[in-house]
């Protein structure tokens, strides 16, 4: 009997080649597309040649086709760190609409189970604190991080559209702040940023006063609540993510101090519309998925500073 099919859209990025790599384990036949935006090939150099996987280099925001039957379509595709998606805000509402659309009217003609990858993002700035799945959030639409954070939002809108109108079955997954090997050293996100800096004996850029919170979340931690997610019957949106907050100058500390660097912080502007505070409540996941993470932070950054490790000092 032939495998079951699964398309990974960004299948080449950070959190599309772990996808991959937990689908074939699983025992599927995994197509990645990815146009190699911000993905990069040696993410999945490693499956390459693999006969249950196969790589498709296209822009999903573009017609989209797969042969034969598709059992699930994870969209993981588009630019997702917030220098990525002030350099190509175009591409970045792209793939969030057009992308997600071509991917649901795929998922409709193939009977395909469909998972988006949404975001805290929908909840902005966030009032509300730690974030629920029923709050509303608060998005400038029109800010720098409009393009993302309402590419998400519309994402979530057409899948739930797609949800009620067709009776597709969907998922919607809202995915926190997270961490580990194949992040791109030089996606302008926090962690790859004070990994560096303090791996090269720079300051640590700290934005704005550094008290702003974020709350990380460790890879594996994150495909695993997804993995459950797409399996289950739940198709209202769930937080998969880690509580533990922690400011960015105490990230920074934690990573000085894991490094063993001599770096200081240094501060710089807080960028426009940037979130105070964010922090997942994941109630619903440990409810409906009995998930809830397994690894802390500093277990996770184990393997990350590995990884980082390699790529800057070689
Ligand atoms: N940040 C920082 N220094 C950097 C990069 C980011 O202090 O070099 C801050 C940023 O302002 C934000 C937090 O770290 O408050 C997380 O930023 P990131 O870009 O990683 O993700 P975000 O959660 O904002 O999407």
């Amino acid at each position: 009997m032939s495998k079951q099919k699964v398309l990974i859209t960004g299948g080449a990025g950070f959190l599309g080649s772990h996808l991959c790599d937990r689908f074939i384990k699983e025992g599927f036949h995994v197509v990645a597309m990815d146009n190699l935006l911000t993905g990069d090939i040696a993410n999945i150099e490693h499956l390459m040649g693999h006969p249950d996987f196969e790589f498709q280099h296209h822009d999903v925001s573009k017609y989209v086709h797969v042969s034969g039957d598709l059992k699930y379509i994870l969209h993981f595709a588009s630019p997702a760190s917030p220098i990525d998606y002030l350099k190509m805000p175009i591409q970045t509402m792209k793939v969030g609409s057009l992308g997600t659309l071509n991917c649901l009217g795929l998922a409709k003609d193939k009977g395909a189970r469909m998972l988006i990858a949404s975001t805290s993002e929908v909840y902005g700035d966030p009032l509300v604190h730690p974030q629920k799945e029923d709050y509303w959030g608060n998005v400038n639409p029109v800010g720098p991080r409009g393009v993302y954070d309402e590419a998400k939002r519309f994402q979530e809108a057409l899948t739930m559209a797609y949800h009620t109108f067709h009776g597709l079955e969907t998922r919607i997954v809202r995915i926190f702040n997270t961490f580990g090997p194949r992040m791109r050293l030089d996606d302008g996100r926090v962690l790859p940023a004070f990994i560096s800096q303090a791996l090269r004996g720079e300051d640590l850029t700290a934005f704005g006063d550094g008290s702003q919170t974020r709350s990380f979340t460790y890879v594996d931690d994150l495909v695993e609540g997804i993995y459950r997610l797409l399996l289950s019957d739940y198709a209202q949106p769930v937080n998969i993510g880690n509580p533990q907050e922690i400011t960015i100058n105490e990230f920074a500390e934690e990573i000085i101090r894991l490094t063993g660097s001599s770096s200081k912080i240094s501060y710089n502007p807080l960028p426009k519309d940037d979130p105070k505070q964010r922090k997942p409540d994941i109630t619903l996941a440990k409810e409906v998925l009995n998930w809830e993470p397994k690894y802390t932070r500093a277990e996770g950054l184990e393997p990350t500073l590995e990884y980082f490790k390699k790529k800057v000092l070689g």
